[in-house]
């Protein structure tokens, strides 16, 4: 089983040409070499194209790098699309997998979440898996209803080791990219539920030692009181994941 750990997730989303990806990880690498980065686990997420640049800077400095999504085939007839061992050949650790984009815009739905779960774990990729309820079901006080749901179906079908290597993200889609952060106290309560469902699904043991990111609209100014809660384990950043100076300022939030 995984340990617990403090991670910072960037999810860079469909920005940045080759050059100016390149002038962010090299700002990112220069900056956690000059500051460090203490004994957080930080994990940098380009678009795929820019994985092999990624992991070679990766394997030089002190960071990971993952994929913002797989496909739940390992190969075939599936144009356009990358596989969960292409991935793991270039030294890909981790996927985002269920993030609330791809399922709004890409009408991904948990059973099709559930396969490629499967298929990054088989090829030891990580997934980050998000999950996270929309503006009106928090409004009708559905989001532990929402949340439990979609745990249900994507990832407790897994058996309890495979389940251990799990990293899980929770993301009020209210909250992405709208400026509008879950307060502190909102996010605890939501993480605290989701470690009390694994448990009640699994054993403590396994609660105890997933990692549980906060993620929507994440930045300095915020970081420090969601890090800070007992059940928060860090942050998976978009927006401020473009910025080397906020992204390492977010890895020294703790
Ligand atoms: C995200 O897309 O995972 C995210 C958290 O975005 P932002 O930080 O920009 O809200």
């Amino acid at each position: 089983m995984a340990e617990r750990q403090k991670i910072v997730a960037g999810n860079w989303k469909m920005n940045k040409t080759f050059q100016e990806a390149q002038d962010l990880l090299f700002d990112i690498a220069d900056q956690l070499d000059e500051r460090g980065k203490g004994d957080v686990n930080v994990i940098v997420c380009p678009p795929a194209l820019y994985a092999e640049l990624a992991t070679d800077l990766a394997a030089e400095n002190d960071f990971a790098v993952g994929v913002q999504n797989i496909n739940d085939h390992e190969s075939g007839a599936y144009t356009g699309e990358i596989s969960a061992p292409m991935l793991a050949s270039m030294g890909v650790e981790y996927a985002i997998i269920g993030h609330s984009e791809r399922r709004e815009y890409y009408k991904e739905a948990d059973e099709f979440l559930a396969r490629k779960v499967r298929v990054a774990l088989e090829h030891d990729i990580v997934p980050i898996f998000c999950c996270g309820e929309v503006l009106e079901q928090r409004d009708a006080g559905k989001q532990n209803e929402v949340v439990k749901e979609q745990l249900e179906k994507a990832l407790f079908n897994l058996e309890k080791e495979d389940f251990g290597k799990l990293v899980i993200a929770y993301e009020p889609v209210w909250a992405i990219g709208t400026g509008r952060t879950a307060t502190p106290e909102q996010a605890q309560e939501m993480h605290a539920y989701i470690r009390k469902l694994i448990s009640e699904k699994y054993d403590e043991e396994v609660a105890e030692s997933t990692s549980i990111l906060y993620g929507g609209s994440c930045k300095p100014s915020n970081a420090k009181g969601l890090f800070s809660q007992k059940d928060i384990d860090g942050g998976l950043i978009g927006g401020a994941s473009l910025k080397a100076d906020d992204f390492v300022e977010l890895i020294h939030s703790f």
